[in-house]
Order: structure tokens, then C-alpha cells, then sequence
């Protein structure tokens, strides 16, 4: 007979930080997200607004379903955060992306401890098992499930570990007992709101993530608009500085799991070491990381942007190098020269 508490044990020992149990409701939270892309945050993600009405329920997502267990995954390593990086010719990558896919790698503990539900349950079940490739807000249900509360960041802030967390979840139609939702320990503190380079938290846990430079950076396909290319400084891929400056992260839970390390090329990576790579060395280094999701042409576009910004004087001579693809590959987006001539205009 499976319980909750059997099910966070089994968790624990697959190597989940945290395991908590959320019952397979609506909650006002979910009810906002409508509104939420009304506004235009969104953007352009189109699948937000196509799966909106199960983003609402889980219910709609799994009709049969009775609880959500979510997880939570610490990926946090030992190096220093983005905003104590004075170097210049740095460029800055999300924490998240440093190491393996987590989609890969929680994935399969994830079906690990799926089968094993399924082991330990007396008669067959319906279930369906996501790390954040599902119509299913995670980090609500987290809160729910008592795994910590959604700060004004809008990630998920564990009081013992702090938000550096991937979060999944199983939705299950098995009743298990939920737990004790977690209570707002953000108080008055509004570190977040006054840091973000784009003003991208318009209010607290709302964000539009038009301005964002996650969104910037990874999501939007097109160019950036030029007004928000200066405030992206250094940053490469993602952007975790709305992290890095809050109370609670500042002794945070670090992992030793090998899948989160920094991999070669990735651990205080270089500008020019990056822009230098051919695509196929761009794509050699990120491959099996989340980076990919940039794409070749979104990867070098921006690093133009990045080393437009940057105050090392080697970023000017590289924009101007000669290359031999030159004339192929990424360098023959039209979004690519765009941000190339940008980049250029903004040396002396
Ligand atoms: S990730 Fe960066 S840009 Fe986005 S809200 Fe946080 S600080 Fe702002
Ligand atoms: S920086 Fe302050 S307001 Fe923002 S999430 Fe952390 S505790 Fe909450």
C-alpha cells in the first residue's frame, strides 16, 4: 500500500532533495496565469497560452488524477554567483545550464520512482511524470506540497536549501495524503524587484517575461530589441541575478552530484573563447545541456550582444577577426549580422 510518506522515503533514496505530495486541484495562483498572459508577458510562447486551460487544473491534464508529487533537485555548485563576477571577459550562463540536461537526468529518476510506485501499489494506476516539458505550473503545486513558497522572483524558495531547485512532479489518480503548504517568508524584502537589469519583475511574482533575459536569451527566436541589448551585459544564456541576491540563497545547499558540475568550457567560460568556436565547437560543447535550446544562431547571437557590452578591450578586435565561416553557418543569419553590426557600433 503506498503513502506519502513511503513515497518521499523511496524519493530521498533515489537522490530527490525534497518529496512532497499536493492534491490534484486548482488553486487561485492557477487561476491568475490568463490574466498573467493577457498583458502580453508571455510573449512569444506560444504554447503557454494553447495549454492555459490545463495549466489551470491538473485535472485537465490527467483527468483521473488525485495527488501531484512534486520533487525538488539541488544544482547548486561551489562556484561563485553572477553578480560577483567583475571580470569582463566572462560571459555568464545560468547556473541551471552548466552541467547535464536535467530534463534527461531527473527524467530518468523520475521513471525510477515511477515504476517503483507501481511496484508497491496494490492495482494498477494512471499516471504521467514531467520535469518541466509538462502543461502543469510546478511550482504551485510545490507550494502546495509544502516544498517552500513561490518568493517575489516567482522560483521557488526553500527556507533549508534555497531556490537553486529543479522541480517535477508525478501526477498520480493513487489519493495520498498532501502536505502543509509552505508559508511567504519573503516579508518586506524587494531585493529582487530593485536588482533586475530590465525591470522584468513588474510587481511581486509577476513577471513580464518579454523583459526578462531568460527569456531574452533562450526563448525569443528573433532579435532583441535593441533597448534591452545593453542591460543583458554579459549574460549568455539565462540570468540568475534575481537569485543570486536573495537572503535565502546567500548559504545555500550545494550538490555534489557529478551531473551538475560545470563541464569543461562551461566553468568560467570565456567571451572569446565561446565566439571563437565554429558552430559544430558551439554545438560540441553544449551538447547533452540544456543550451541547446538556444540554437547555433541564438548562441552567437548573444555572444555578439555580450561582447558588444564588454568593457575587455580584446572583444572589439575579435568582432572585427577574419574567419573561415565567416560565410556559413550561424554568421549567415540575417539576426546574426544584425546584432554583429550592433555589437560593432558600440566600440570606439
Ligand atoms: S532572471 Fe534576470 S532578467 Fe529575469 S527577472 Fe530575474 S533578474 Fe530580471
Ligand atoms: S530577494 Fe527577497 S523578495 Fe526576492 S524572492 Fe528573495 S526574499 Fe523574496
Amino acid at each position: 500500500m503506498l503513502t506519502a510518506e513511503f513515497v518521499k522515503d523511496h524519493a530521498r533514496a533515489l537522490g530527490f532533495d525534497l518529496c512532497g505530495v499536493a492534491p490534484a486541484a486548482s488553486f487561485p495562483e492557477l487561476r491568475r496565469i490568463r490574466e498573467w498572459m493577457s498583458r502580453g508577458y508571455a510573449g512569444d510562447m506560444d504554447y503557454l497560452p494553447r495549454t492555459a486551460a490545463k495549466r489551470e487544473d491538473v485535472r485537465r491534464v490527467l483527468p483521473s488524477a488525485r495527488s501531484v508529487i512534486v520533487t525538488g533537485t539541488v544544482y547548486n555548485v561551489d562556484r561563485p554567483y553572477s553578480t560577483e563576477i567583475a571580470d569582463p571577459g566572462e560571459a555568464i550562463v545560468s547556473r541551471y545550464a552548466w552541467g547535464d540536461d536535467y530534463h534527461e537526468v531527473i527524467g530518468r529518476r523520475l521513471q525510477d520512482l515511477l515504476a517503483w510506485m507501481r511496484s508497491q501499489h496494490d492495482a494498477p494506476f494512471d499516471a504521467l511524470a514531467y520535469v518541466d516539458t509538462g502543461p502543469v505550473h510546478e511550482r504551485v503545486y510545490a507550494q502546495y506540497a509544502g516544498l517552500g513558497w513561490i518568493g517575489k522572483n516567482g522560483c521557488l524558495i526553500n527556507p533549508e536549501l534555497g531556490s537553486w531547485l529543479f522541480l517535477s512532479e508525478i501526477v498520480c489518480s493513487v489519493a495520498l495524503e498532501p502536505g502543509v503548504p509552505a508559508f511567504d517568508q519573503c516579508g518586506t524584502c524587494a531585493l529582487c524587484l530593485e536588482v533586475c537589469p530590465t525591470g522584468a519583475l513588474v510587481e511581486p511574482r509577476v513577471l513580464d517575461a518579454t523583459r526578462c533575459l531568460s527569456y531574452l536569451t533562450i526563448e525569443l527566436r528573433r532579435e532583441i530589441p535593441e533597448a534591452l541589448r545593453a542591460p543583458i551585459g554579459m549574460h549568455v544564456f539565462g540570468c540568475d541575478i534575481c537569485q543570486d541576491v536573495c537572503p535565502w540563497n546567500q548559504s545555500p545547499a550545494r550538490s555534489d552530484d557529478s551531473a551538475w558540475q560545470p563541464r569543461e568550457g562551461l566553468d568560467h567560460p570565456r567571451l572569446l573563447d565561446l565566439w571563437r568556436r565554429t558552430d559544430e565547437g558551439l554545438a560540441q560543447l553544449v551538447r547533452g545541456s540544456t543550451m541547446t535550446r538556444a540554437k547555433s544562431a541564438g548562441l552567437r547571437r548573444n555572444l555578439a550582444v555580450a561582447l558588444g557590452n564588454s568593457a575587455d578591450p580584446a572583444a572589439a578586435r575579435v568582432l572585427d577577426e577574419v574567419r573561415p565561416d565567416a560565410e556559413s553557418g550561424s554568421f549567415t543569419d540575417p539576426m546574426v549580422q544584425e546584432h554583429l553590426r550592433w555589437a560593432r557600433g558600440k566600440k570606439p
